[in-house]
């Protein structure tokens, strides 16, 4: 059996290409020095394919900022505010990626979406009037003849058509029909450029082919790899798709004019059900995407050969290539580098490198007649052996809790409405209420001293006094703007994941195990490993230290359980339903110690809830009762009078609005600014009844907003939401901002509400 990948990280083992970008744009490196480290970059890539063993490296899945933006670029999926920016790709890339301004010319940048379920983000390409689609750039060429140069014959990879234009915006009187007129030539054209520089295969993503699909789309899907196949040269070309199953599509598999089909069967296990009912095409490849490309844990070898030997029965092994479940771009580089975790988990965990030795390893396995009695599966299975004896893996006490928790819902008594009477009575707030969504600027005084404070050279009472400092001066600036419901500042956390996971058992760290989030941005998640127990008590020392420096109330502030399961690596060997439940009960302890305390307004934050959302809608209901059961669970022990905020950081909010009116919080804070108010319409025909701050400006943006234009949003949003129901308050957390624009923009904000307030 041979091994391929489909894609691997590109930021460098340790960031060099995020360092070296960002001293660019910061004209401290010139354009050359910056190729030149990318060029490295690529090469120390291939060669470590090779030496992993890998049968068929991969190339184009570089990229200075994000491979679709790069495909859009190479076809010409260009906005009329781009067209006439300078043609160097370098220029054009990071115009796109990052908005541009120079010499009077003004261009905002592409907006950024999640990709699939993962925590990447990609870049939206958009189409209108004047964008002239066609074969624009030779990357994917530039790249393969670079490698070719080193002597070694990868298969570039690039977006493929139908995912490109199902993930483009289109202006005006442009389409997807249209546009693809102008782009399979321009796709052929680039693979018999590939073709005759001796590319033998070309791979193309296609990941939409796991979404839902109409009739018009999977027409569209098939005309697109129909005129593809009728121009095509000779190369050959594997589809590739990752992250659930192409169930839609199957049924046509053999008349595509592809040659190899990569399908995950990690994510997407209706694939092996597919294959096993109606077979695989006699006269293409099966790309086996077996091994998890997207966590971080060893490969069960028993497992996967069960899973090959099934596959087997319906095509001959030399059909069947080995690859990870998706690209290893979602992974850390290497677990070599981690020093401080201990021997028992690194044991069980396996990053990109790693991934690649599995392939190997299990190619070599499925080789056997009797690999049961060979090394690797011997030493394989005393791993996810010794993984049991781990302590903390299954804590009986936490096990006991949740299993006399399950298949219960939660329900908060009294109804909403008797609650916010008991609640408007204890907190007396104001007619259109402000306050802010928690975090404020984290300047380089807080970075510096966080980093000190790590590193040793700051002991604990030193860091400790500094935070509260810090804290007070925060909560008596709000006071002072005239805020109603404060907030400590959140000082004490680098991250709203990480503040948690580190302070609840069951979370180990890594040092360097960083992961592209977008651009030059790395996150670096926490992995659950074991059973979810909260020590002791969080937030409620620094809540109760804001508390006193102030009059009027503050928020305790609590990251939900479906976020700190979301912004994780999550566990193999458990459900991720039992860890949600976990993690609620984690936080549900910390709201009753909150509301104990004194606390009246606690704030779960769910920045994190959609971003899970099934690819298939038959699957969101599921996802979404065990999300809403979980915070439910949060906050059902509180008294009426507490009130219960949560706050998310997206407003697509009309397709899962019963979901999250069943969260059943007394006020949400939701971003909307950002998305120009797209929420009023998305909630004009289905008015929502609870208490909800949709944000009255952008807090992404660096310019400060004045109180006019808060205003005129305060009244476009009063034209859906009633008086008593609005709250005033920004779009996210001030982390971000620098103090002079967090400052000016919540002045601004606190006077658009007071002026408001004199007219109603
Ligand atoms: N409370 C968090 C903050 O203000 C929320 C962040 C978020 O929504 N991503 O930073
Ligand atoms: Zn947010």
């Amino acid at each position: 059996m041979k091994t391929t990948i489909i894609g691997y990280p590109r930021i460098g083992c340790n960031r060099e290409l995020k360092r070296a970008t960002e001293s660019y744009f910061q004209n401290r490196i010139s354009p050359e020095n910056l190729n030149e480290e990318a060029r490295a970059l690529r090469k120390t890539h291939w060669e470590k394919q090779i030496r992993k063993g890998i049968d068929f490296p991969v190339s184009n899945d570089f990229s200075f900022y994000d491979t679709l933006l790069d495909t859009a670029l190479l076809f010409g999926l260009i906005p009329e505010r781009f067209a006439t920016l300078p043609q160097d790709p370098l220029i054009r890339t990071f115009a796109m990626a990052r908005g541009y301004e120079k010499n009077g010319y003004q261009a905002s940048a592409l907006a950024m979406k999640k990709w699939f379920t993962t925590n990447y983000h990609y870049m939206v390409p958009e189409v209108d009037e004047s964008s002239r689609i066609g074969l624009s750039g030779h990357k994917p060429l530039t790249e393969f003849r670079e490698a070719l140069s080193a002597g070694l014959l990868t298969r570039p990879m690039l977006t493929g058509p139908y995912t490109l234009l199902r993930l483009t915006r289109f202006s005006g009187e442009t389409s997807a029909e249209a546009c693809a007129q102008g782009l399979i030539p321009a796709y052929g054209q680039l693979l018999s450029a590939l073709g005759n520089a001796g590319a033998q295969w070309v791979q193309l993503d296609e990941p939409c082919l796991c979404l839902d699909m109409d009739a018009d789309e999977k027409a569209l899907f098939h005309s697109l790899y129909q005129s593809l196949g009728e121009r095509n040269p000779g190369v050959k070309i594997l589809l590739q798709t990752a992250f659930g199953d192409i169930t839609r599509v199957y049924d046509s598999l053999s008349s595509l004019p592809v040659q190899a089909i990569g399908m995950d069967f990690v994510e997407g296990p209706d694939n092996l059900l597919k294959l096993e009912s109606d077979g695989f095409p006699e006269d293409k490849i099966l790309v086996a995407g077996i091994v998890n490309g997207r966590n971080v844990w060893r490969n069960n070898y028993k497992k996967s050969l069960d899973l090959l030997s099934r596959m087997s029965k319906h095509l001959p092994e030399e059909r069947i290539w080995l690859a990870p479940s998706c690209s290893l771009l979602h992974l850390p580089y290497s677990l070599a580098p981690e020093t401080a975790l201990s021997h028992e988990i690194k044991e069980i965990l396996a990053f990109a490198e790693e991934k690649m030795d599995e392939l190997g390893e299990l190619a070599i396995l499925f080789s056997e007649k009797n690999p049961e009695k060979h090394s690797l599966l011997i030493r394989n299975q005393q791993r996810f052996g010794e993984a049991e004896k781990i302590p903390g893996r299954i804590i009986p006490d936490v096990r006991k809790k949740t299993s006399s928790l399950r298949g219960q819902s939660f329900r908060r008594m009294p109804d909403a409405d008797t609650r916010k009477s008991c609640q408007q009575n204890r907190l007396r707030l104001p007619l259109f209420p402000t306050t802010s969504i928690g975090s404020f600027p984290q300047t380089q005084e807080i970075r510096a001293m966080r980093r000190r404070h790590r590193k040793g050279e700051v002991d604990q009472s030193t860091y400790e006094t500094f935070l509260r400092n810090r804290t007070e001066e925060c909560v008596r600036l709000q006071d002072d703007m005239g805020l109603d419901v404060l907030v400590h500042g959140e000082f004490e956390r680098n991250d709203m994941v990480e503040f948690f996971g580190e302070q609840l058992e069951g979370f180990v760290f890594t040092e360097n195990a960083w992961v592209q989030s977008y651009g030059t941005r790395c996150v670096k998640p926490p992995i659950l490993v074991g059973d979810v127990r909260r020590p002791g008590p969080m937030t409620v020392d620094i809540w109760r230290f804001a508390e006193n420096c102030t009059k009027k109330p503050v928020k305790g502030m609590l990251t939900g359980p479906v976020t700190i399961l979301n912004w994780s690596f999550v566990r193999e060997d458990v459900e991720s339903t039992e860890c949600l439940l976990q993690l609620a009960l984690a936080i549900r302890e910390e709201v009753l110690d909150l509301e104990a305390a004194g606390c009246g307004v606690i704030q779960i934050d769910e920045a994190a809830l959609r971003e899970k959302l099934p690819l298939k809608k038959k699957d969101w209901k599921a996802y979404l009762d065990h999300a809403v059961n979980a915070f439910r669970l949060c906050h059902d022990g509180v008294r009426p009078d507490t009130q219960i905020h949560t706050h998310m950081c997206y407003s697509e909010f009309g397709d899962i609005l019963a979901a999250i009116d069943a969260m059943d919080a007394d006020v949400i804070t939701i971003e909307a600014s950002r998305s120009a108010l797209s929420l009023v319409d998305q909630l004009k025909e289905s008015p929502y009844a609870r208490d909800i701050g949709p944000g009255v400006y952008d807090i992404h943006s660096p310019l400060i907003p004045g109180e006019k234009e808060i205003l005129s949003r305060l009244e476009i949003l009063l034209s859906t939401f009633r008086p008593e129901q609005l709250w005033v308050n920004p779009d996210c957390g001030l982390k971000t901002r620098s103090q002079k624009e967090a400052e000016q923009s919540l002045r601004a904000m606190v006077n658009a509400a007071k002026t408001l307030r004199e007219t109603y």
